[in-house]
Formats: structure tokens, sequence, C-alpha cells
């Protein structure tokens, strides 16, 4: 998920920006300035790490504008560039709908099997702590992968 905030010009470019709504940081990327306002596209800090991990499981990381919904009856719908494809957006896995996709993948993974008994399905979706173990579980399959290609 990547927003669109406009700032005022007094900070460098880029800057990292602290937003502890989540437990997330958010990075902001310049993207330009209009009238001395800057345009900041925001990231979560996780977002690498879930495109990492789409593209892994085979599956399109979606490429769209954020600025051109398709306004369906409730909901803002976007049309991927690459896939083509009628979406809602990118994999979120700290997201209990996104993660059981994760997670049912991973299961047919051999080399993730330690990775697997290190977490209960319990913990995993849990009403209150879920979401905690799922950005573990995420982010432990994520350093896997980069561990083994020799970065860290
Ligand atoms: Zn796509």
């Amino acid at each position: 998920m990547a927003i669109l905030v406009s700032v005022q010009m007094a900070k460098p470019c880029p800057y990292n920006m602290d937003k502890n709504k989540r437990n997330i940081k958010m990075y902001g990327y310049c993207i330009g300035y209009t009238f001395g306002v800057k345009y900041v596209l925001e990231v979560p800090m996780n977002e690498e790490r879930d495109r990492f991990l789409t593209e892994l499981m085979g599956q399109c990381w979606h490429d769209y504008d954020t600025d051109k919904p398709i306004n369906t009856y409730s909901l803002e719908a976007y049309i991927c560039k690459k896939c083509k494809g009628f979406i809602l957006g990118n994999n979120d896995f700290s997201q209990e709908e996104d993660f059981i996709r994760l997670y049912n993948w991973a299961k047919g993974q051999e080399k993730l099997k330690q990775i697997l008994k290190d977490f209960s399905e319990q913990d995993l979706f849990d009403r209150e702590k879920g979401a905690h173990f799922r950005e573990k579980f995420a982010s432990n399959i994520y350093a896997f992968f980069n561990e083994k290609k020799g970065r860290v």
C-alpha cells in the first residue's frame, strides 16, 4: 500500500518518516515539487519484503496508478498494468487475508519446514497477537531467501 502525501519543502528529499501507527515505519520517496509543495510517496518499510515474497510465490506484484481508482459499489479497485487484472491492491502480508496465501504456499515448500515449525497456526491466526506473529513469519521467510543469496 502506498499513500501519496504532500508536505512542505522544509525537509530534505528523500527523508524517512516514522509513522508508528501499526508499528511499521513509513519511507517517503520524493516524486516531485509543485508550487513549493513536495509530493511524497509513502511506502511502508515492508513493501520490499512483500514484493519479494509475492514474486517468489509466482504472483504478479501489481503495477497501477493509485490516483486512478475505478470506483465500484463500495471498493476502490485498479487495473494492473502488468497482468491486466482487476485488483484491489498488492499483498500486505501483515493482513490476515493476504497472509493466508503466503502461509499455504510456505506449507508446500520443503526448505521452509523449519520456519513453519517455529510458528503455531494458533499464534499466526490469533485475534490479538496474530499480526505480530504474521510479521515475524513473513520476515523470517524473506530473511531465509535473502541470506541464501548472500545479502543480509
Ligand atoms: Zn498485476
